[in-house]
């Protein structure tokens, strides 16, 4: 069985539809998709030891079926410098889970890599009943909340479909680089496009994926965030 099928099988067992970051972004990365360095530690001595690996400074993250939104309960400590940070960020935010939700089955705490901040983008997912895998591209905050600036095409897409999508939001004006910012790597996203139409359509099972943030560099781009809901 691929690794792809095995993260799936595993969350049927446990009885979840949505998989946890971390499995989401296994996903992603099966699929080049690139996101952020992570590892999973379940107690505060582990929390330390992969932050040391994986370089300061980090970001540390709830991982629990129980949790969707995980900074709506204080799951997510961003910013962490120092191993000290790293100890207190691990306390603190079982801490909030167990207020917030004391039955919540916790899997453990995500270390990872923080990604500097950039242009932030959202491709997104969704099964549509009457034309299957649909993709969605647009930019992140302001841009796809209030003035909806997104674009869909149904899956799969071709390099060219993918160009396009970037190409036809208003705020690609933004992606091209202003007052000196600049200009995001295009390539990057069209490439995390075409892999994400690749996941999709070889998975039906795939009922929304949403990578939001992903933040976009002068060179490369890297996905902060991954949500995957199975039918
Ligand atoms: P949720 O959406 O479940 O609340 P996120 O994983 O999106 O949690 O984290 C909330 C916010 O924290 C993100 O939108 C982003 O701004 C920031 N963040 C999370 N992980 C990272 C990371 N690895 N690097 C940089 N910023 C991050
Ligand atoms: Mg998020």
């Amino acid at each position: 069985m691929s690794k792809v099928s095995e993260i799936f099988a595993q969350a049927r067992k446990e009885k979840r539809n949505n998989l946890l970051e971390t499995e989401a972004k296994t996903v992603c990365m099966e699929y080049g998709i690139p996101v952020t360095k992570f590892m999973t530690a379940t107690n505060e001595e582990e929390a330390v030891k992969f932050a040391e690996k994986i370089g300061y400074p980090i970001v540390m993250k709830i991982v629990s079926p129980d949790v969707v939104h995980k900074s709506d309960v204080g799951g997510v400590v961003v910013n962490i410098k120092t191993p000290q940070e790293a100890k207190n960020a691990y306390k603190k935010i079982l801490d909030n889970i167990k207020k917030h939700n004391p039955k919540a089955q916790i899997k453990g705490v995500v270390v990872q890599e923080m990604a500097p901040p950039s242009t932030e983008v959202i491709v997104g997912a969704i099964k549509d009943p009457q034309f299957g895998q649909t993709l969605m591209f647009g930019l992140g905050g302001i841009f796809v909340e209030i003035l909806k600036d997104v674009t869909f095409k149904i899956a799969p897409i071709t390099e060219q479909e993918a160009r396009e999508m970037v190409t036809e939001v208003k705020a690609y004006l933004l992606l091209r680089g202003y007052r000196g910012q600049p200009p995001a790597d295009i390539n990057a996203i069209v490439k995390t496009l075409l892999a994400t139409s690749q996941l999709v359509m070889e998975h039906p099972e795939i009922k929304e994926l949403d990578l939001n943030p992903v933040m976009v560099y002068e060179k490369g781009a890297k996905t902060v965030d991954a949500r995957i809901i199975l039918e």
